[in-house]
């Protein structure tokens, strides 16, 4: 097996043993784990990386990566991969990936959802939303349209049916377009678009298109304002009822160092941060502060905006969008939680100001030249194709055609892969550095006299976020303060604190001023990143006294004294 390239997709085979090369590769710097087995059975894998040399991943502040939850959403997964590539690429190489992987873990899970991306790579390929567990019944419907590749050409297309009542019509400047007709207009001659595939029971009348039997969502599973069905479709039976949730779910709680995260997705060229279900007047004002600081680094490093999903992608004004892993990992866990959505063919075609979903509903017909010609010139014309006849075994003569999403609206074509992920290392690797980390100040022991000496501790975080990362982890206490523990020889004696004390949590320097003006009252830059424990002991001189302060976030540190007369 060759290294993993970026100019192609892999099935979960070659995806396996691209992993197990890297891992075989890179000891040193990379760990290789299946963290749960998805509805069919399917390991779903994370990779730990951080240099092992310096400490283990879970006594250092981490950053979480997944990717193709959605099951066509596969640049999700090249995301995460070209990351790892990345990372043990350019370790020793780049300061900042070196005293990353040095100070840092990362936690990877490139495919999220191996059965659902398994049906997309397929020859024959089946598209679905994400899982491939019947839901929310297991009977095979019998009625209306079932999508199929009904020519067999290995591509889903659209199919346009003539239909005197149609919506559509021949553009009339570029005949290969299609136009909504007016709404006073008649006369013409109109189609009908149906996504491609077969009408079961067809009565001649009435086409129907039923839920898919494959109809799970299974980012409406995460346990964060979960709805059922009736409000939230695709949401599963109950929070991480679905194995690929739960596994992500129960990873991430078991490792409460997880400061930050992003989920890759496709498409639209944007980052996206809760919430997805209210305002942003809802969000901690520190917390929306520092999501906006992050994602203007991000919007810098990537060109893609950095936006509210509430306030800018909705898929109608008056739903939200409920059970989400970003607003889970932000609302739950206090981590700054991202999904990007990858990739923008209307970007790529020169369209620069367009509003993401909304778009769909409104946008002026010259977007649609400027998408077609981009097809045309940078596609090969592989993006939309222009419409040829078919005789369709229920509907007759009808056309195929359209765009053929797959990769070229959905996800970059393989030749333009690279070109995309190119820019997101630099930013992940970024948001992982400006995790606190807890670093020792110093440790002494001063003799009082009397066998007596005192043992200090100092510890500080050296990182931009404070120990508790989010406001939200702070209000709902979800992490605990710095805990000092000291391990005395037997012959010693603790004469006053505690074994193991508890210093409360450190601040950074995210939220400090970026003004040298001082109001009166106002505290400057006081020491508030720094604190230390102190003991009273009674100990033989020379005896070597163990010291360990630990957050849960920021990491371990590890310190030895030795008694001697002043
Ligand atoms: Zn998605």
């Amino acid at each position: 097996m060759t290294p993993l390239r970026f100019d192609r997709y892999y099935d979960h085979q070659r995806l396996t043993l691209g992993l197990q090369h890297y891992a075989e590769e890179y000891p040193g710097l990379l760990h290789l784990q299946s963290i749960g087995a998805s509805y069919e059975g399917r390991a779903i894998w994370l990779v730990t990386a951080t240099n092992f040399a310096t400490g283990p991943a879970a006594e250092k502040p981490a950053f979480w990566i997944d990717g193709n939850i959605h099951a066509v959403e596969l640049a999700g997964s090249s995301a995460a991969l070209y990351l790892i590539h990345r990372l043990v690429n350019e370790y020793g190489k780049d300061a900042d990936i070196t005293r990353c992987l040095d100070t840092r873990a990362f936690y990877i899970c490139p495919r999220a959802n191996p059965d659902g991306a398994e049906w997309a790579l397929a020859e024959r390929p089946k598209l679905i939303r994400s899982s491939v567990r019947p839901y929310p019944y297991d009977e095979e419907p019998v009625d209306g349209l079932s999508l199929e590749d009904v020519d067999g050409d290995g591509r889903m297309l659209t199919m346009r049916v003539p239909d005197p009542h149609g919506h559509w019509k021949v553009c009339p400047e570029k005949p290969r377009l299609l136009v909504p007709r007016a709404p006073t207009e008649v006369g013409g001659c109109y189609y009908r678009l149906l996504p491609e595939g077969r009408v079961r029971n067809y009565d001649g009348i009435s086409i129907s298109v039923p839920p898919a039997k494959q109809a799970l969502d299974l980012n409406r599973n995460f346990p964060v304002e979960w709805e059922g069905e009736y409000k939230q479709m695709g949401a599963g039976s109950y929070p991480t009822s679905e194995p690929e949730v739960r596994a992500l779910v129960d990873f991430i709680a078991r490792h409460p160092n997880i400061c930050g995260g992003v989920s890759f997705h496709t498409y639209s060229g944007v980052l996206l941060r809760p919430y997805s279900y209210q305002a942003d007047s809802k969000l901690p004002a520190e917390d929306l502060w520092t999501y906006q600081t992050i994602g203007a680094k991000g919007a810098q490093l990537t060109g893609y905006p950095a936006v509210s999903a509430f306030h800018d992608f909705q898929y109608h004004p008056k739903t939200v969008t409920t059970g989400v892993f970003d607003d889970w990992l932000y609302e739950e866990r206090g981590a700054f939680a991202w999904t990007v959505e990858l990739w923008s063919p209307h970007r790529q075609a020169g369209i620069k100001e367009y509003k993401f979903i909304d778009w769909y509903r409104q946008h002026p017909l010259e977007d649609d030249y400027k998408l077609l010609q981009w097809s045309d010139e940078a596609l090969d014309g592989e993006g939309y194709i222009d419409w040829y006849p078919f005789e369709h075994p229920e509907l007759g003569r009808i056309e195929l055609g359209g765009w053929n999403p797959l990769y070229t609206l959905w996800n970059p074509p393989p030749d333009k892969l690279e070109n995309e992920l190119l820019p997101f290392p630099r930013w992940l690797v970024w948001h992982n550095l400006i995790s606190p980390k807890l670093d020792l100040y110093k440790a002494e022991a001063t003799m009082l006299g009397d066998g007596l000496y005192r043992v200090r501790l100092a510890v500080e975080n050296s990182g931009w976020l404070p120990t508790y990362v989010t406001k939200k982890a702070q209000d709902k206490k979800i992490t605990r303060g710095v805990i000092g523990e000291i391990d005395l020889p037997k012959c010693a004696l603790l004469i006053s604190g505690k074994q193991r004390q508890e210093c409360g949590q450190l601040e950074g320097r995210a939220y400090k001023p970026c003004s040298t003006f001082l109001w009166l009252g106002q505290s400057g830059d006081p020491t508030s990143n720094r604190s230390f424990f102190e003991w009273i002991v009674r100990a033989e001189e020379n005896s070597r006294i163990r010291l360990k302060a630990s957050h849960e976030r920021a990491g371990v540190v590890r310190a030895e004294v030795i008694t001697r007369r002043a």
